[in-house]
């Protein structure tokens, strides 16, 4: 028998923009918490089982394959901004 009592209370915080579990300073009177890694309040919170069933957080593997298809995606989205860039230039 196990007591679940303790995990059902525990909290955690996943930041969205990390990417991680991350700690949180609570803002204002609502249920807003702000990241206290990158300073933006796209935090998610709830129980670890929760947190892991909704990210998927479960194997690293998977993980780092999600965070490169991030970081191709964010170089793609750089590179469209500096063609429209120029595009403006030449017009
Ligand atoms: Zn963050």
């Amino acid at each position: 028998m196990t007591d679940t009592k303790d995990q059902e209370e525990a909290i955690i915080f996943y930041c969205k923009d990390c990417g991680e579990i991350v700690k949180t300073d609570k803002c204002g009177r609502r249920y807003v918490y702000k990241c206290r890694k990158c300073g933006t309040k796209n935090v998610a919170f709830g129980t670890p089982k929760s947190i892991h069933g909704f990210f998927k957080l479960d194997g690293d593997r998977e993980d780092e394959n999600k965070s490169e298809v991030k970081m191709k995606k964010k170089i793609e989205g750089e590179k469209e901004g500096e063609e429209k860039g120029e595009e403006e230039k030449k017009a």
